[in-house]
């Protein structure tokens, strides 16, 4: 499938047709950071294809503003109606494009680069590889295939992806082969230590205050082996924040040593619950969040509800209490 999609990308550059890279709802590192190199590659090959996802509003996150290549970004509502090819990245399934499912699924060809085990293979062609650390690790498979030298702006694209994804190289598909690329993308010149500092170690003041309110309400429930915590969009704009700045929460509520699984909700503007769900490695909450119409990896998921907070709780709950325990 790797090299169909390498065909697909090829032909559709020699042809001079128009190419949509497609990053999901609200993008992650890993999303942008894929997107955006596979977008810089294809402009040296001659192509010009634009990068594109669905947002309210339309902006990179304060936290990703750093990325180079952000001229090739069109805004959907200006992206063409039509395209000869789109390629998702790091989206699970068509759902995850948002607004944007409706542009891909018109195109001639759908390519899918992603490494959810969950992915639905919405594409025609699918390339899914669940062991990927990151998808700009799959990207950077693709970006060798198609012959274009690795240089500093792609190295800072596909390190964002990784960085993001490993949590800094500490979750389980940190692998040697992971080291080795990182290696490669450090050899370039990039500034890692600022990449590192932007993604992960960087807030606005009113972050802090809104990170004690959270921490201070966050509920232990040892029944469910469950910790979880909540911000509503009012918690949310009285800190003057966006929703891509309090993502880091999670991290620190999975922290707690008496929980296998920490929940964080958040609500945006639309009153829609964005839920954060990760686990210690004994509850796959992937296959959780899959059941509750959600998605994501084993140990790390999410799902979106438009219920009633109590009652998003609650389905979770029930799904977490009948979740086989693995063996960690
Ligand atoms: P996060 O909690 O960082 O937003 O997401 C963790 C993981 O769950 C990511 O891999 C993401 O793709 C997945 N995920 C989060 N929210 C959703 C959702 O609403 N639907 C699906 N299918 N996957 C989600
Ligand atoms: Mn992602
Ligand atoms: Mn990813």
């Amino acid at each position: 499938q790797r090299n169909r999609a390498v065909e697909a990308i090829l032909s559709a550059v020699q042809g001079g047709e128009s190419i949509l890279l497609v990053a999901h709802v609200d993008p992650d590192g890993d999303s942008l950071g894929s997107a955006i190199a596979l977008g810089l590659a294809l402009r040296t090959l001659g192509s010009r294809a634009s990068v594109s996802f669905d947002s309210d509003p339309f902006v990179v996150p304060r936290s990703l503003t750093f990325l180079p290549g952000q001229d090739l970004l069109v805004p959907p509502a200006l992206v063409p109606a039509t395209p000869d090819l789109v390629v998702t990245l790091d989206a699970g399934s068509l759902g995850r494009l948002g607004a944007l499912g409706r542009v891909a699924t018109r195109a001639r060809r759908m390519v899918v680069i992603d490494h959810h085990a969950s992915n639905t293979r919405f594409g025609d062609i699918n390339v899914i590889d669940a062991d990927a650390a990151s998808t700009s690790v799959m990207i950077t498979d693709v970006i060798d295939a198609l012959g274009v030298e690795l240089d500093h702006d792609l190295a800072v694209a596909i390190y964002t992806g990784l960085v993001t994804d490993t949590g800094s190289f500490r979750y389980a598909a940190t692998t040697p082969a992971v080291h080795q690329l990182a290696a490669r993308l450090l050899a370039t010149g990039i500034r890692h230590d600022l990449i590192t500092r932007t993604v992960w170690d960087t807030h606005r003041f009113g972050y802090l205050r809104l990170l004690g309110e959270l921490l201070g309400r966050a509920r232990l429930e040892p029944e469910h082996d469950l910790v979880w915590t909540w911000c509503a969009f009012p918690d949310l704009t009285r800190a003057g924040l966006t929703l891509d700045e309090i993502e880091g929460v999670i991290d620190i509520v999975r922290t707690t040593a008496e929980a296998e699984v920490a929940v964080v909700c958040k609500q945006g503007a639309d009153e829609v619950w964005r839920v954060s769900v990760r686990s210690k490695g004994a509850v796959d909450v992937g296959a959780v969040c899959t059941e509750l119409g959600g998605g994501g990896h084993r140990f790390a998921a999410g799902l979106t509800s438009s219920n009633p907070l109590e009652q998003t709780l609650d389905s979770l709950r029930d799904a977490l209490v009948r979740a086989p325990r693995l063996p960690v």
